[in-house]
């Protein structure tokens, strides 16, 4: 694919020029640490081909993105259980918000702020050993990435713990309100393992090819889950995927994508593409800035988007 790879090129050339590259998220201390100067991006296609540009190969804590695997995991143990938790309606809030959960008596708007991914992984943490539920998520990930090498940065998620009040005050509130079941330190502490997962943009990009093949793994063939969830997860991570930046991301980008405050973003183009790109520096909204153009660049440039697809050049 000789336009995608000079695309590709071109992205990066560009993106390396910038010097408006958003801001690190420091409230994690050991986010803080992370150089603004990152940027890699990697396109795994439908046929089989990666596609890639800068640090491809860096690993970074994908924060965030770790809600869609956690989501996978517990609709695949129960999904009743999880709808009867969380709704389906973008926030219009930020990720951490407070406010909005109670007004709405404890029961999230979506899985994707922090309030419905704790009430997701609240049902996966329900296990005596309490590294248990993060290490099914970690073993979902490097089943999809086909990497065994992937592991949990605890230095994040320990970092996260000292100072994740915010968190750990929705969940004692999800606690009162009986959406969360389990203790909510294991709860806490799980949300946060998964969080420090870490992993490269390649590793990031194969492990969302389930999400381009209608929920089927090309490597092994296998149905990872099955095509209407596959279709209605694409869908959440449209309208809620980039918390109260979800509009702005789906007009100019067009694309299913989940954020992390690491600075990953994970897009899918269904049918294409499984995208992952990575700049440590984030919006006002929490989101990567250069990541967020990057992925608006290729998308234009490739045709790819869920509405008005058109040829590849
Ligand atoms: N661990 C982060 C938090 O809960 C994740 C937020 C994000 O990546 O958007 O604050």
């Amino acid at each position: 694919m000789p336009a995608l790879e000079q695309l590709v090129v071109d992205i990066a050339t560009a993106m390396a020029e910038r010097t408006a590259r958003g801001r690190v998220a420091d409230y994690i201390p050991e986010l803080a640490k992370v150089s603004p100067a990152h940027f890699g991006l990697v396109v795994a296609t439908a046929d089989g081909h990666e596609v890639v540009a800068g640090d491809a190969d860096t690993r970074f804590s994908i924060q965030s993105i770790s809600k869609l695997f956690a989501l996978v995991e517990a609709l695949s143990r129960d999904a009743d259980a999880v709808w009867r938790r969380v709704g389906r309606e973008p926030s219009g809030s930020a990720f951490n918000s407070i406010v909005q959960l109670e007004a709405e008596r404890g029961r999230p708007r979506n899985p994707f702020i922090n309030a419905g991914a704790l009430a997701v992984t609240d049902l996966i943490a329900q296990d005596d050993d309490p590294r248990a539920g993060a290490g099914a998520i970690l073993r979902l990930v490097r089943r999809l990435a086909g990497d065994d090498s992937i592991a949990i940065d605890s230095a994040v998620a320990y970092s996260e713990a000292a100072t994740g009040h915010r968190n750990a005050a929705l969940a004692h509130f999800m606690k009162a309100e009986a959406t969360i079941d389990g203790p909510v330190e294991q709860t806490l502490s799980t949300y946060f393992h998964q969080c420090a997962i870490a992993m490269s943009c390649r590793q990031l990009a194969r492990a969302g090819r389930f999400l381009v093949h209608g929920g089927r793994d090309p490597a092994s063939g296998e149905a990872v889950i099955s095509a209407e969830r596959a279709r209605r997860i694409n869908a959440l991570m449209l309208t809620c995927g980039h918390y109260d930046a979800s509009g702005e991301f789906a007009f100019r980008v067009g694309l299913p994508g989940k954020s992390g405050v690491g600075g990953g973003i994970l897009a899918i183009a269904p049918g294409r593409a499984s995208i992952a790109v990575w700049s440590p520096g984030l919006s006002a909204q929490g989101n990567s800035l250069l990541g967020t153009e990057a992925l608006e660049m290729l998308a234009h440039g490739m045709g790819w988007n869920v509405f008005n697809p058109d040829p590849a050049p």
